[in-house]
């Protein structure tokens, strides 16, 4: 089995560039992105932001959502404001957009793991590399969830959320804040994302970074953003990673 750079079916012996990156890393981490990564949770929120936006008025679709994962509220409603009438919301306006949305979003029940997500983690976690999560959510209980769906993967000395930075992706911050934090190199961790925003974040703070594209987005939107590897869903990451490990000497 070789890696597949997906979208033009290389074979990882012709991609000599990522082949020589994956050869120059020291593994010890894996850094993993939680919305659209770790939970099926993007189509929720997709929902919810083309419902509240199209209430108001707003030209909005699940595509456009899909593509400003990762901005916060405010951001997302602002750009929307300034690209269609011209300028800002008020701050009122942002609070009532995102209270519909929030609302909307509660009425889609829990988001449920991403399929195969835990035979990824469970490799990982089996060949001795730490686990991370970066993710711009600021839900209080975050941890008190991932313990109940991933027990024994996760703990809050490896966590970085929104509570953690000023600046959220496509900033580098999170990212450097993650090394920072669990007192590692850039060559020393790779990157799990399913973003544009996120890649964009991961490859500005210099690491190796992996796109699963588990959305509705065109591979293109993920590629142009730099990934160094491609994935179509979990099931073929997972089939992927002992090849991975192999690469980077450290199976
Ligand atoms: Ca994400």
């Amino acid at each position: 089995m070789h890696l597949i750079y997906k979208v033009n079916n290389m074979k990882l012996s012709d991609r000599k560039d990522i082949a020589d990156k994956l050869k120059a890393l020291n593994l010890r981490a894996f850094l993993f992105d939680m919305d659209g990564v770790l939970f099926d949770s993007m189509s929720h929120h997709a929902k919810a932001w083309v419902h509240a936006l199209t209430s108001k008025g707003f030209e909005f679709n699940e595509y456009e959502a899909y593509m400003r994962e990762g901005m916060t509220g405010s951001s997302t409603i602002n750009d929307v404001y300034n690209r269609q009438l011209g300028h800002g919301a008020t701050e009122e306006e942002c609070q009532e957009i995102y209270k519909i949305k929030s609302d909307f979003f509660e009425t889609l029940g829990e988001a449920k793991p991403m399929a195969n997500i835990i035979d990824v983690l469970q490799f990982v976690k089996s060949a001795g590399i730490d686990i991370h999560i970066v993710t711009g959510s600021g839900q209080r209980s975050l941890l008190n969830r991932l313990n109940h769906h991933f027990p024994g993967f996760f703990s809050p000395d490896k966590m970085v959320t929104a509570f953690d930075v000023k600046k959220g992706k496509p900033d580098p911050e999170p990212y450097l804040m993650a090394l920072q934090k669990g007192g590692l190199t850039a060559e020393q961790v790779i990157v799990v994302e399913n973003a544009p925003l996120g890649v964009l974040s991961a490859k500005a703070a210099g690491l190796f970074t992996v796109a699963v594209n588990t959305g509705i987005l065109k591979d293109e939107e993920l590629l142009s953003r730099g990934v160094d590897l491609l994935y179509g869903n979990m099931r073929e990451f997972a089939d992927d990673l002992p090849n991975i490990f192999r690469c980077s000497n450290n199976v």
